[in-house]
């Protein structure tokens, strides 16, 4: 058998290997247009910023580690430019002699990636403009700061890698700016859970512009002068373009396989696209979306290696395994606080048509009592039907990473709220509280479906403001330090002997600072009959969200 493999990183490196531990017969040629195969681009940030001191860190394996072990015979510099289907061969491209050739494929993998998404904007093509794709790209950009001690930098894109990219310039003593298309950084996320960490950003000096874009880029002697759409100039030494990616899906389209909208490679459950003889995976591909129902690109490293394994088991064992989706669990730290997300959005939700509710509950990493514990704030998006976990967001410092994949495995297998309130996690005072974060929004979740609770979302209050009365049941000294304005404030704890100051006629809107004491009072009001709401993530989500 003859296998060929086109890209020689996250997936097509994996599948390689797999392949050769399957069938140790085949022949197994691996093609790379760029210098090097096997690496960690995920690292790649941190080695501009010296997070990670060693470029050879980066390397899992070389081409000549992968000749040696694996028996495969790796053609970096050399890009496959054709696939003809009918002949089953491909044509490639020296691309240090120039020189043009074909191989036979018995089966092709196609695991070209996604490329930066550039703007067509003037001056864009500038040499102190970057993109982070390759370690090529983080040798220029690394040499770059050497040379030239860039004082500041404009980060066009807050998404994952921008985050990433500003959090590491500023630790080398550079200047940030990060202008987003967008209302919020992270775009995947909620606006009110995205919100926390634009606050977080402006703490730490980053000037975040939000509402914004490039429309041109002009050489100012050594400097760039950018202007944005609103207006507004910005001198910078460099330009980080984190925009977005899209499928490198060019060769398939060229090679007329079934292209989806996103412009990803159409695959099925086992990882075959429109031909059978050619298998495509990673962020080049587009799958059914398990919530969602319709296929995305979810380009990221965990499906890329899984996916790896799968294809090269249903290339030499015939199609045994299956691939049922990614729900884009993912995780970026920026500053010190942790962001994560999983399944899908609530804007997602919303846009596709799925009827969903949500919660946002924040509660402390670990025991309150033991040292050291910080808030974890979790936003958690269910079913009204049936109480199927559709996704989550989390944000926070310590343990964002264990209870996103806790709710990650629900989602996984389909698991509900109900799931939630019975997982049962390793519990000390350092580590959890007996209830743990993710106990607790399930619990919260199981109230609201069953209706002990209503809520009312940090966006509704204004809609509902001119008939309801807004009730802060916190203490007088933290109504003091901030309130929703038109509040009056009655304390949980004095509640029960004020009954008398809460009109039966009105809808009342209690909340206080995160939203338990909220729910302790909607409980003594609802059962005393009183048309009461609770604020969803109390005034924290409220005040950073207006
Ligand atoms: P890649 O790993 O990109 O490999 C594709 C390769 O194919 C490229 O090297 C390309 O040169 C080659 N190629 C393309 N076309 C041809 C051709 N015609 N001929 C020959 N070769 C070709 N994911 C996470 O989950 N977590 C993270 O923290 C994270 N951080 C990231 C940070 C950065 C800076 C970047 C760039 C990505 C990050 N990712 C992260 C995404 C992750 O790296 C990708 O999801 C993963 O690498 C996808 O694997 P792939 O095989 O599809 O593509």
């Amino acid at each position: 058998m003859r296998y060929i493999i086109v890209g020689g990183v996250a997936g097509g490196a994996s599948t390689a290997a797999r392949l050769r531990r399957l069938d140790e017969n085949a022949e197994i040629i691996v093609f790379e247009r760029d210098d090097y195969v096997s690496y960690a681009n995920c690292g790649l940030p941190y080695y501009v910023g010296g997070v990670i001191p060693k470029r050879d860190s980066l390397f899992v394996q070389s081409a000549s580690g992968l000749r040696q072990r694996y028996n495969l015979d790796v053609r970096v510099k050399n890009e496959v430019t054709e696939v003809d289907r009918t002949s089953k061969t491909v044509k490639a491209r020296d691309l240090k002699s120039g020189k043009e050739y074909s191989e036979r494929y018995d089966k092709l993998v196609l695991s070209p990636g996604a490329y930066p998404f550039r703007p067509s904007v003037s001056g864009i093509d500038d040499e102190a403009v970057f993109t982070i794709r390759s370690v090529g790209d983080s040798d220029r950009l690394k040499s770059f700061i050497q040379e030239n001690k860039p004082q500041k930098a404009l980060v066009a894109g807050g998404g994952f890698i921008g985050l990433e990219a500003a959090e590491n310039l500023i630790n080398l003593g550079i200047d940030v700016s990060i202008v987003e298309m967008q209302g919020q950084v992270l775009p995947p996320f909620d606006y009110e859970m995205a919100a926390l960490v634009g606050e977080h950003l402006k703490k730490k000096m980053v000037d975040l512009i939000l509402n914004d874009s490039l429309v041109s880029v002009s050489r100012q002697g050594k400097n760039l002068a950018v202007s944005l759409k609103s207006g507004k100039e910005i001198v910078a030494d460099m330009i980080i373009l984190s925009i977005g990616v899209r499928p490198d899906s060019s060769l398939a389209k060229k090679a007329g396989l079934d292209i989806g909208a996103g412009g990803g490679i159409i695959v099925d459950e086992y990882m075959r696209t429109s031909d059978p003889d050619i298998y495509a995976l990673g962020d080049a591909v587009e799958m059914m979306h398990p919530v969602l129902g319709r296929p995305v690109a979810v380009p990221l490293a965990g499906p890329a290696n899984k996916q790896a394994r799968i294809v090269a088991d249903n290339i030499v064992l015939g199609d045994v395994s299956s691939y049922q989706g990614s729900i884009g669990t993912a995780i970026v730290k920026v500053f010190g606080l942790n962001c994560a997300i999983t399944g899908a959005s609530g804007r997602l939700l919303k846009s596709s048509g799925i009827d969903f509710v949500s919660s946002i509950t924040h509660g402390a990493s670990h025991a309150g009592y033991y040292p050291g514990a910080s808030m974890l704030s979790i936003k958690l998006m269910y079913s009204p039907d049936n109480g199927l976990v559709l996704g989550a967001q989390i944000i926070g410092q310590e343990g964002v990473d264990k209870r996103i994949d806790l709710i990650a495995s629900v989602i996984g297998r389909k698991g509900t709220i109900y799931d939630l309130t019975r997982i049962e996690h390793a519990y000390a005072p350092p580590f959890s509280s007996a209830k743990d974060p993710v106990n607790m929004a399930g619990f919260v979740a199981e109230n609201i479906l069953s209706g002990k609770v209503r809520i009312i979302y940090w966006d509704d209050v204004e809609n509902y403001r001119d008939d309801s009365l807004i009730v802060d049941v916190r203490t007088p000294f933290e109504f003091r330090a901030g309130s929703i304005d038109g509040a009056v404030n009655i304390p949980v704890d004095e509640l029960r002997g004020r009954l008398g100051e809460f009109p039966k006629e009105k809808r009342i809107i209690i909340y206080c600072a995160i939203g338990l004491r909220g729910y302790l009072a909607s409980r003594i009001l609802m059962q005393k009959g009183y048309n009461v709401f609770n604020l969803s993530g109390g005034y924290m989500t409220y005040i950073s969200a207006i």
